[in-house]
C-alpha cells in the first residue's frame, strides 16, 4: 500500500498474551470469547505490530513492540514470544535492517509499544535503532516518568533511559506535524497524550490505532480495555473518530490483533463493525 508519498509495510515484532477480561473491560466473557478465544489462564493471543513507512528520504517505524529485555518470569506471565517473529526478522523480510531506521514514532511509552527501542548487549543497555531519532509526546513522557499506582506496571524506564542519555529523543507538543505528511490524532483515554499517526492523500486515509482500538473486536463502542486510565474519555474519542472512519472510508490499522492487520469500518445502524479486512504489505 502507498499513501502520502510513503510505501507501507506491516512489521510484526512479537507475539504475547494478556488477560481477556482486562482486554475487554465490562464485556462479559461469553461475548468476548467468541471474538478472542482464551487459554487455561484466561489469556488471549495478541501480537505487537509496527508500521514501517518508507518515503520522503526516511524509514519511519511506528512503535517497536515488546522487545527482548524480558526476564523469564515476565516472559512466562505475558507469554512473550520473540523467537518465531521479531523486529529483525520482520524487517529483513522486506530487505531492511534496524540501522536503516531514521525515525521511531512512539505512540506512547507502554512496554508493549516501546520495549523494542532498546536491548542489552554484553549486559549494557543500547539503542536498537542506532541511527534513529525517537519521537515522544511530552505529556506522555511526564506520565511515564512519574506514573500512578495504576499504570506504573506498564512503564519501564529501560525502554528509554539510554535514548535520553544519548540525546536521541525529540519531544513533541500537541498535534504539531513533525514528520512529512503525517498528521497526529491525540488520545487521552488509554493514557495521557497517546499519538495516533494518520496518513492521507487523494485516494486513501489510514490511521494507526495503537491502544485506542487495539483489535478489530474493540471497534464497537463499549468494548474498551480495563487498562485505560479514563474509559469514559476513550468512549468519547471512539465516538468522535469512528463516524469519520465510516464516512471517509479510512483504513484503521491494528497494533495488537493477531488476525487482522487493518480494516475498513461500517455502521450497521446500531454498532460500528469491521466491514472488510485490508492487507498492508504486498
Ligand atoms: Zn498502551
Amino acid at each position: 500500500m502507498n499513501i502520502a508519498g510513503y510505501k507501507l509495510y506491516s512489521i510484526e515484532t512479537s507475539r504475547f498474551a494478556l488477560d481477556g477480561g482486562t482486554m475487554f473491560g465490562i464485556i462479559p466473557k461469553v461475548m468476548w470469547e467468541k471474538e478472542a478465544p482464551s487459554d487455561d489462564n484466561n489469556c488471549i493471543q495478541l501480537v505487537t505490530r509496527s508500521l514501517l513507512l518508507v518515503g520522503h528520504g526516511r524509514k519511519i517505524l511506528v512503535d517497536s513492540g515488546n522487545g527482548n529485555k524480558w526476564k523469564e518470569k515476565f516472559k512466562s506471565i505475558y507469554n512473550i514470544d520473540t523467537d518465531s517473529v521479531n523486529i529483525e526478522s520482520s524487517l529483513k523480510k522486506y530487505g531492511f535492517y534496524t540501522e536503516d531506521i531514521t525515525d521511531v514514532f512512539c505512540t506512547h511509552l507502554h512496554f508493549d509499544h516501546v520495549g523494542g527501542n532498546t536491548t542489552y548487549s554484553n549486559g549494557k543497555l543500547i539503542p536498537v535503532f542506532s541511527n534513529a531519532t525517537y519521537w515522544v509526546q511530552n505529556e506522555n513522557w511526564k506520565l511515564a516518568n512519574s506514573p500512578s499506582e495504576k499504570d506504573q506496571g506498564s512503564f519501564m524506564e529501560h525502554d528509554w533511559s539510554v535514548l535520553a542519555e544519548n540525546g536521541m529523543i525529540e519531544f513533541v507538543d500537541g498535534k504539531e506535524q513533525f514528520l512529512p505528511n503525517i498528521d497526529i490524532e491525540l488520545s487521552y483515554g488509554h493514557t495521557i497524550g497517546m499519538m495516533l499517526p494518520k496518513l492521507s492523500d487523494n485516494s486513501e486515509i489510514l490511521i494507526y490505532m495503537a491502544d485506542l482500538i487495539p483489535m478489530a473486536a474493540h471497534i464497537p463502542l463499549p468494548w474498551i480495555m480495563s487498562y485505560d486510565i479514563n474509559s469514559g474519555l476513550t468512549l468519547k474519542e471512539k465516538n468522535n473518530l469512528l463516524p469519520k472512519a465510516v464516512e471517509e472510508d479510512w483504513t484503521i490499522f491494528f497494533e495488537h490483533d493477531p488476525v487482522h492487520e487493518a480494516c475498513k469500518v461500517q455502521f450497521d445502524g446500531k454498532h460500528f463493525r469491521l466491514k472488510r479486512t485490508v492487507k498492508i504489505s504486498e
